[in-house]
């Protein structure tokens, strides 16, 4: 309860960060349109008897009293009205605010939060369930809020006006809706539970839909005739939450039908009396609408107040996946004390590493120590799922290891801000990105804080062969590339492979990581690349990774990885001569070559 407490302070504190004047505007306007249902019954009180009065007068009498209430009934009628499309038009407008403010946020957090939760299922559920509920549901919790008081301000003068005819009216009201609002309470619990425990159902359905309708899986899935078989997937998953979700709203529909027979009789009582009271003559035509219109209206504002009050306590449940997602902590930052880097000068060592996936049984990196001295060239090889690239991402620090160190010319990366530690490195990963923005800003993104840059994207683009391509673009580096938007030009792999290169190669950071950066080049380009490697990479400090040994052979030192341990190292001179996994290696590859 206190956590709940605590959310529905933190979501009204987020609405009004976002937009406090259009939150002021929001709670005057309902507080303010909750006194003109009384006041408009009261005035149809009076134009009923008025009329009633007039029309048993003489002929000729004056009437200008019968027309005044008309106006006074037309005015507040108005009010009502207008006041509901201004409420409409402010609670819009809040929201609007809120939505942009919460996704400030969830980005925010997604941008900053620790790589590793993007190798975990329950962070994608976390995200899933905050993207779904952040963007509304403080405002809910206001709105919510708002029209539960003015329920209640409505409400009593209702009910204070049903107690000048018989308290019991009042109770009456009360009384029945009690049902109800057990019942919205107790689904509630009952559909949150639902949810939560649906969300991995639900991702998995919104995948199988991506792979129906996404532009990347759209050749395999007609290639391979998918299409049906991905259908029949989705629908799997999609039904089995929404039969299950409909079987819940099914049965609270059937017990809200039961309540409703609980207010239909409470309405039949109170017909009953009034009509009595109005055939004895204790009331006159225009009080007889007065106590009819207020019961009715007091049916309406009970249930809006207990719909706001289950709304309430329902968006306490949900805030929670939103909050539990803004709080998620970042594990991978600077630790005491923080040591400020300030330039590469010396070496990078990695001392005793070790580092385990979470949920994976064995260590993909196991107890490992190097050096990578400045200016050197370091390839790294070995077979498929030996941990190349997970050393990769702990050496820019995207993970923390679970033991050992990497000192940055001396100094542990743990001390250091991840942020400006990482300004260290220009990386091409083996999942490249593509960008779908014109080409010169596909590179110009390897430093994002370089603005007058054309000639320096331009060389970086001649180095890695992609420059005489964008010049020929319609627009040449301002031509937009992929097929995300209109007039863009798609790229072929190996091409966008380049302008990654390229990317990487704008950045000038004293560190160069490439990750299988030829495996999609023409052996031109890469005869090309690979022949000028020193002069491309500019003396900075590299690491390759390849399944290639032609490009590998270059390197000034060679590092291989087996199973997440160093099994070998040296110049490729001194690995050919070992005759171990490098020598097995390499001479298979070439053998296949010679034959
Ligand atoms: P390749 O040559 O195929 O690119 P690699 O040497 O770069 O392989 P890594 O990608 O570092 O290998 O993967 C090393 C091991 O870690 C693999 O066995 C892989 O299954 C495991 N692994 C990689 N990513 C994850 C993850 N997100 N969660 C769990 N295990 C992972």
């Amino acid at each position: 309860m206190r956590q709940k407490v605590k959310y529905f302070r933190e979501s009204i504190n987020l609405v009004w960060r976002s937009a406090p004047g259009w939150a002021t505007a929001n709670i005057i306007i309902s507080v303010l349109r909750s006194f003109l249902p009384l006041i408009l019954i009261w005035l149809l009180k009076g134009l009923i008897d008025g009329i009633t009065t007039a029309a048993s007068a003489t002929p000729g009498s004056p009437v200008v009293n019968v027309l005044w209430l008309i106006l006074a009934v037309v005015i507040a009628w108005f009010l009502d009205e207008a006041g509901s499309d201004l409420g409409n038009f402010v609670r819009k407008k809040q929201s609007m605010k809120l939505e942009a403010y919460m996704y400030g946020l969830l980005h925010a957090k997604a941008i900053k939060l620790d790589l590793i939760n993007f190798e975990r299922a329950e962070y994608f559920d976390s995200l899933a369930r905050a993207s779904r509920e952040a963007p509304w549901r403080p405002n809910s919790i206001l709105n919510n809020m708002v029209s539960m008081f003015r329920g209640l301000i409505s409400l009593l003068l209702m009910a204070g006006l049903l107690t000048t005819l018989h308290w019991t009216l009042a109770l009456l009201l009360l009384v029945v809706n009690i049902p109800g609002i057990w019942l919205r309470l107790y689904y509630a619990d009952v559909l949150y539970n639902f949810q939560r425990k649906q969300t991995p159902e639900s991702r998995k359905a919104a995948y199988f839909n991506w792979l129906l309708t996404g532009d990347r899986p759209s050749r395999e899935i007609r290639l391979f005739g998918l299409g049906n078989y991905f259908i029949s997937l989705f629908n799997k998953s999609f039904l089995k939450t929404k039969e299950e979700e409909i079987r819940i709203v099914r049965k609270r529909t059937q017990i809200e039908i039961i309540s409703d027979l609980f207010k239909a009789a409470a309405v039949l009582i109170t017909l009953l009396f009034i009509a009595r009271q109005t055939i004895n003559g204790s009331l006159t035509l225009g009080q007889m609408a007065m106590f009819l219109l207020a019961f009715r209206q007091g049916m309406v504002y009970i249930k809006e107040l207990f719909s706001s009050l289950a709304g309430l306590y329902e968006d306490s449940l949900f805030i929670g996946d939103t909050f539990e997602f803004l709080n998620l902590k970042e594990r991978v930052q600077a630790l005491q004390p923080v040591a400020e880097p300030v330039g590469f000068s010396k070496s990078i060592s990695v001392n005793d590493l070790s580092f385990t996936y979470p949920g994976n049984p064995t260590k993909t990196i196991d107890n490992i120590t190097f050096e990578i001295n400045k200016g050197e060239i370091i390839a790294l090889v070995g077979p498929n799922g030996a941990g190349k690239s997970t050393l990769v991402r702990l050496l820019c620090r995207l993970y923390d290891p679970d033991s050992g160190s990497v000192k940055f010319d001396g100094t542990d990366i743990r001390n250091m801000d991840p942020e400006k530690y990482r300004k260290f490195f220009s990386v091409v990963f083996q999942d490249f990105m593509l960008y779908n923005l014109n080409a010169g800003e596909n590179i110009r993104l390897g430093n994002i804080d370089e603005e007058k840059a054309d000639t320096k994207i331009r060389s970086a683009a001649e180095a890695t062969g992609i420059h005489e391509l964008i010049d020929d673009l319609p627009d040449g580096y301002s031509t937009a590339i992929g097929t995300l938007f209109e007039e863009s030009r798609e790229l072929s792999w190996g091409e966008w492979q380049k302008i990654a290169l390229a990317r990487a190669l704008f950045r000038e950071a004293p560190l160069l990581v490439l990750d299988e950066p030829s495996s999609a080049l023409d052996a031109d380009t890469e005869y090309d690349i690979f022949s000028r490697f020193r002069e491309i990479v500019k003396g900075r400090t590299s690491v390759l990774i390849s399944h290639r040994f032609t490009n590998v052979s270059l390197a000034d030192r060679i590092i291989v990885l087996n199973k997440g341990k160093i099994a070998e190292t040296g110049t490729h001179k001194d690995l050919m001569q070992k005759k171990g996994i490098y020598f097995t290696m390499y001479s298979k590859q070439s053998s296949r070559f010679e034959k």
